[in-house]
């Protein structure tokens, strides 16, 4: 029998349902029940998988990061909660000591979000390099943090397109609907 592999291209489906199932074993999760899920950047766009915890502890290739949820009860008119705690974790994943260039165009995107969400605030722009080399930074501290530290998020070149594909990728992952 086929293994049942959920491909990035999957999840509009799958996470169209009530509740998520296992990328590996494929089994539905009941309400209530905890699982893992994981966050892969692929070719540039962010990737979500999600494991039963069974199935977790299988699992061997490393994430770039991961969270748990649970699958919310039935309560009928509430909305599934927004998972912005963990797109915060994420950006402070990309924003860490190792800089991927690679996830230019995620970690940009990961922080307009967040800014838009209130999250972040904007506290101006930088630049770095010289003629083509030039880049424009743009700084944000969290919300939270009055004194806290400033990241530094290089804007990368990126169309419309791309633009609008990352951030659904994203608004699917992380639930942001609205
Ligand atoms: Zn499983």
């Amino acid at each position: 029998m086929e293994k049942k592999v959920a491909k990035s291209s999957d999840w509009e489906s799958s996470l169209g349902r009530p509740e998520p199932v296992c990328t590996a074993c494929g089994a539905a999760f009941e309400p209530g029940s905890e699982f893992i899920n994981q966050m892969f950047i692929v070719e540039g766009r962010p990737e979500r998988r999600v494991y039963c915890l069974a199935c977790h502890e299988q699992v061997t290739e490393e994430p770039f990061a991961f969270w748990r949820s649970k699958v919310p009860m039935p309560e009928a008119g509430k909305p599934r909660p927004l998972d912005l705690e963990f797109l915060a974790e994420l950006f402070r994943r990309l924003h860490g000591d190792q800089v991927d260039p690679s996830h230019d165009e995620v970690r940009y995107i990961v922080t307009l979000l967040l800014i838009r969400k209130k999250v972040l605030v904007q506290e101006g722009n930088d630049e770095e390099g010289e003629g083509d080399a030039k880049c424009e930074i743009m700084l944000t501290r969290f919300a939270k943090e009055k004194e806290g530290p400033i990241y530094r998020t290089p804007v990368p070149l990126i169309t419309a397109e791309r633009m609008d594909v990352i951030r659904d990728d994203l608004g699917r992952i992380f639930n942001l609907q609205s």
